[in-house]
């Protein structure tokens, strides 16, 4: 069993917090995976009152008192894909998923992202393992647990490669400064570690976790959920794709059951 690097045990510990402190916008996916919305900017508001200006000097301000009218506009223009009032509504989501979802979510442009380096900081000591349900289609366990264990075994060994490796190499590092033979640590980044974990990190897989803050507005944040909710998305950012639009649709009730109204909103699985 793989033994938590101190960085990963601190993350896991802010995960518990996190969904203790926010349950209807935090997730857990699988055994490692994360996610919540962390911030949002704007409302339904926001989207009536940048609609109206071609149209009226009527503004709100609070999304609770919505008229017909009011409502009946959203609709119209989600309906009728009017994308730039949508485009005024931010969202911030945190998540920590593998490196191989985020390369696929990484390719929605328009969206603004800050990842966890493995150049400053030594990579998350958990991958991702696929549970049965990941492994199977319609009974066919594509994947066997006796795979899956030498999957694991595997990637335990990486890991190890990576943690021993780093450990000699500061080692040598101290013992060195020590003998005089290289020059005193002057404070910010040490050249010698980072260079050392950039070379190490050469040796991480993509089914090793990652961290990223995700800001988005909100006709992209729609573009991602018709996209990676379909069936022909792959499993696991589907799993991701439909976190993220249950923690929105708890923060936006109004618009998420205007866009299932009008068949906007993902296919989900209590809905199919
Ligand atoms: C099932 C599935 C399989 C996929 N397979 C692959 C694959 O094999 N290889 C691969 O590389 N990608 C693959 N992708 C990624 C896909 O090609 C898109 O890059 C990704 O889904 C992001 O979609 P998007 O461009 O709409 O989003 P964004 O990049 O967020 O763009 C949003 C919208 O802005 C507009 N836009 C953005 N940039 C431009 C531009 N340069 N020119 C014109 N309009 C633009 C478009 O209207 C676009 O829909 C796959 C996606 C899915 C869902």
């Amino acid at each position: 069993m793989l033994e938590a690097n101190e960085g990963t045990r601190e993350i896991m510990e802010e995960i518990q917090t996190r969904m203790a402190r926010n349950p209807d916008r935090a997730r857990r996916i699988g055994t490692f995976g994360f996610i919540e919305l962390e911030d949002t900017w704007g409302d339904e508001t926001t989207i009536l009152n940048t609609a109206r200006v071609s149209t009226s000097n009527r503004r709100l301000s609070d999304p609770s008192t919505l008229s017909d009218k009011d409502r009946s506009l959203l609709e119209h223009l989600l309906s009728e894909e009017h994308g730039t009032p949508f485009e005024t509504v931010w969202f911030r989501y945190r998540f920590i998923a593998p490196i191989f979802v985020l390369r696929q979510w990484v390719k929605h442009r328009v969206s603004t992202w800050n990842e966890f380096s493995m150049r400053y900081r030594k990579p998350i000591s958990a991958f991702y393992v696929p549970d049965t349900k990941a492994r199977t289609i319609e009974g066919f366990e594509v994947m066997t647990q006796e795979q899956t264990d030498r999957y694991v075994s595997l990637m335990e060994t990486v890991n190890r490669f990576y943690e021993e490796e780093y450990e000699t190499i500061c080692q040598k590092i101290d013992g060195l400064r020590l003998q005089g033979s290289l020059p005193p640590k002057t404070g910010g980044r040490d050249p010698y570690r980072a260079r050392a974990r950039e070379l190490l990190r050469c040796a991480m897989p993509v089914s090793n976790y990652s961290d990223v803050y995700w800001t988005v507005n909100f006709r992209s944040l729609m573009n991602f959920f018709n996209l990676r909710t379909k069936e022909t998305a792959q499993y696991e950012i589907r799993e991701y794709a439909l976190a993220a639009y249950d923690v929105f649709g708890h923060a936006f009730p109004l618009l998420r059951s205007i866009m299932e109204k009008i068949g906007k909103a993902p296919i989900t699985p209590a809905s199919s």
